[in-house]
């Protein structure tokens, strides 16, 4: 059977087909390169399990204080040289990203020390690990102070604003590597090596921690190589490769990840207990996919900045634009487009296929927001997911997709939302084919 019968069946009219068969003819070079990326890097993982002597009895796991974990510590060996770090910690008691954030600094700063951003504002979550926004518990209650040296109009780091801020009391630096959901340039490796080697020369003696979420295979190389002290992301997203249910890395400096060890478990006890029970054939096996998911999501997002661009859209980034992360934002200038392309994306999931997502009023949000992720795991944002608050200039975010037909599908279904709904007119995708 012809493939376009099969979109038909599942939705997808022939003019939205053939649009998007149109907007793929001229990516297949970029295509290629991210394939060429994901070769790069699956040889890199699998180099690392070589190494480190993956095996059977690895892909068991522990229970109770999960002494001698044989299958725990050979992962964090993995990632550790796989990542360019002298030691890992990869754990399912690390709850989420925001916790993976929260331990490494809180684990690396004492009272009176202060924790200098240099990419600007935090992600959101972290306002409150900060105490930028008053939360209990925070860095701030513990006397860990605040500063940051803000990006600069380009996206780039602003070194003298870096030079003026670095204080005696400065004792920890972070970078936030993707743009999260701000409108600014993704850093790159190399930037974030730049900035790592102008830090350390004025002060070697502060680490620079890498916010790595989102950013994990999309380059050949990660920040350890580029001179960052540690890495920190979560499982959920690029590195767990769809299949970790739940977790968070931190990967670098012994002393450093040793510290963090120590806060998660406790003071004594660190590296040596922490159950793995059954988690860990689905991180070794997620880690092993990662470069081609991650991949997968990639041409998703320059398929969706392509496809929405070319109808009038603002995206970031645009379509031919570099990629360093896998955010691809779509800017609609009125609800409406958010809502029926969430609901496009929501349609076309594996799971929850025939929910209907609606905006609703998330706490810690200043409008309504709505949310589209059909997901096998809960809240992981390397599936097929978009969500966007209900409010100027009405921009949704989307990334991930396991696969690439997925990502592809999800995409041409929005476009058939947004057609359905009113918002975009066939007329003017017949004018473009
Ligand atoms: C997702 C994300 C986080 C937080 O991760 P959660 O798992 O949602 O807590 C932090 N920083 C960045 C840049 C992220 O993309």
């Amino acid at each position: 059977m012809e493939l376009n019968i099969q979109y038909e069946k599942l939705g997808i009219r022939s003019s939205v087909f053939e649009f998007g068969e149109k907007i793929l003819s001229p990516l297949a070079q970029r295509f290629q390169g991210i394939d060429e990326t994901a070769e790069y890097n699956q040889l890199r993982v699998l180099s690392a399990m070589h190494e480190n002597r993956v095996g059977e009895a690895c892909l068991m796991g522990t229970t109770g204080y999960g002494y001698n974990d044989l299958g725990r510590d050979t992962l964090e060996r993995v990632y550790a040289d796989l990542f360019g770090g002298e030691d890992a910690l990869v754990r399912p008691q690390i709850t989420c990203g925001t916790h993976a954030l929260a331990l490494a600094l809180s684990a690396n700063l004492r009272p009176g020390d202060q924790l200098l951003s240099v990419s600007g504002k935090p992600y959101d979550t972290l306002e409150s690990v900060i105490g930028i926004r008053p939360a209990a518990g925070s860095l701030a209650e513990y006397g860990v102070t605040y500063d940051q040296a803000d990006l600069k109009a380009d996206g780039s780091f602003d070194f003298e604003a870096i030079k003026g801020k670095l204080k005696p009391q400065t004792r920890l630096i972070a970078i936030q590597r993707s743009k999260g959901y701000e409108t600014r340039p993704t850093l790159s490796v190399d930037q974030i090596g730049e900035v790592c080697k102008f830090i350390h020369e004025i002060r070697p003696d502060i680490p620079i921690m890498v916010d790595n979420c989102y950013g994990e295979f999309v380059e050949r190389t990660e920040p350890l190589s580029a001179g960052a002290d540690l890495i920190v992301g979560s499982l959920i997203k690029n590195p767990g490769g769809g299949l970790a249910p739940v977790g968070g890395y931190i990967v670098g400096r012994a002393d450093l990840v040793e510290n963090a060890a120590h806060r998660l478990t406790s003071p004594g006890l660190g590296k040596e207990v922490g159950a793995s029970l059954g988690i860990l054939k689905d991180f070794y096996q997620g880690l092993f996919l990662a470069p081609t998911v991650t991949a997968s999501a990639l041409k998703g997002a320059i398929f969706a900045a392509s496809i929405y661009e070319k109808l009038g859209f603002g995206v970031f980034p645009p379509s031919d634009h570099i990629r360093h992360d896998i955010i691809q934002a779509v800017t609609f200038g009125a609800p409406e487009g958010v809502i029926s392309f969430c609901k496009g994306i929501q349609a076309s999931s594996p799971v929850d296929s025939f929910v209907s997502p609606e905006p609703w009023p998330m706490p810690g949000y200043d409008s309504d927001v709505i949310m589209a992720a059909g997901n096998f795991i809960s809240g992981s944002s390397i599936e097929l997911s978009a969500d966007g608050p209900i409010r100027e200039p009405y921009t949704v975010y989307f990334q991930g997709g396991l696969t690439w037909p997925h990502a592809k599908y999800g995409i041409l279904n929005s476009l058939e939302y947004l057609i359905r709904d009113g918002v975009i007119s066939e007329e003017k995708l017949k004018q473009e084919i």
